[in-house]
């Protein structure tokens, strides 16, 4: 199969011709149709996640069909059409397993990272963490909601009942959050680089009432902000921005160091948390409400070929909504 490979760290993904992998008894082989690019990715690939599986095929927003299924797998079945998320595997028996926490699970393995992933044109992944994708999207629309939209759920899901949303980082998370929160009844203030004013149109268009650069102060007091770019400098500007009681949600796995601020921007029961993960529960929740919203994604295409274009173009944030890369016709 061809597949794009990353041999080492801060080394471009190469194509290459694999063996199509053989899927274990709990496992299903999947013939990749798009698979969804992640900021992840480019923290992978750029050695800020420090022990990746080498080589490496990366890619965590599978979208496939099942051609073949081991002896075990139960619920999944071959000619299904599934999503393949970050969360590829836990052992089930630890302590965040056993307490509906396993996003945390000390032995987790995760998909593009432990395991391969999707830029290839097939992938194995274990049955019981595939996920049904609502018909209502094909291939291409879907993929972005496997990451960026579930993790982006569950970071809106740590705001509690929040009205006044602060989004710093408006690309592939923020731009289906912006969706799910208008269609909750909260109000979406979004922050971009400054002076993006092609993205602040976007983020109106849908749905934020008010756009601005991430060094401007919201229009007023938010009651919680999640940050979604890699940015640690954008947590006490987001905890300037918070009303008492508020919440600030880091969404990334990767962000720069946070810097020292003064207690009292955090004082009134103000929070800094982060999100990791996610779980089974919440990719099953999530794509029940996406069709509702019914959030719409918006997609750039890539070539398998191009997955170092895709990668790069994630990087500079030209990417109005989610690069995706494109492997396999339905
Ligand atoms: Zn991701
Ligand atoms: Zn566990």
């Amino acid at each position: 199969m061809r597949a794009m490979l990353l041999r080492a760290q801060r080394e471009p993904m190469a194509m290459a011709d694999l063996p199509v992998p053989a899927p274990g008894p709990d496992e299903v082989l999947v013939r990749v149709h798009a698979c969804g690019v992640c900021r992840t990715d480019l923290h992978i690939v750029d050695g800020e996640l420090t022990e990746p599986k080498l080589p490496l095929v990366l890619g965590h927003m599978i979208v496939g069909t099942v051609e073949q299924a081991g002896e075990r797998v139960d619920g999944v079945v071959a000619g299904q059409r599934v999503g393949v998320p970050w969360l590829g595997w836990t052992d089930g028996v630890c302590r965040y397993c056993r307490s509906d926490r396993e996003n945390l699970c000390d032995r987790a393995e995760f998909t593009g990272y432990d395991r391969d992933g999707g830029y290839a044109e097939y992938a194995v992944a274990d049955g019981r963490f595939c996920l049904p994708l609502p018909e209502d999207y094909d291939d291409l629309q879907a993929a972005p909601l496997l990451c960026a939209g579930l993790i982006g759920f569950r970071a809106l899901r740590m705001t509690g009942d929040a009205e006044r949303l602060g989004l710093y980082g408006f690309g592939s998370s923020a731009h289906i959050i912006t969706q799910v929160a208008r269609f909750q009844g909260r109000r979406v203030f979004a922050f971009t680089r400054p002076g993006d004013a092609e993205t602040q149109a976007f983020a109106r268009e849908l749905g934020a009432e008010w756009a601005g650069g991430s060094s401007d102060l919201p229009p007023e007091p938010m009651d919680a902000a999640i940050i979604f770019a890699p940015a640690g400098e954008l947590v006490p500007v987001a905890l300037r921005g918070l009303a008492k009681g508020g919440t600030v949600v880091c969404a990334g796995i990767h962000m720069s160091d946070i810097p020292a601020f003064p207690y009292d921007i955090l004082w009134g029961e103000r929070s800094v948390r982060s999100v990791a993960n996610l779980t089974r529960q919440d990719g099953m929740d999530f794509l029940e409400i996406a069709p509702k919203v019914p959030v719409r994604t918006h997609v750039e295409a890539f070539s398998l070929d191009q997955g170092n274009e895709a990668l790069d173009s994630v990087r500079k944030g030209s990417i109005k909504g989610s690069a995706v890369v494109v492997i396999g016709a339905e």
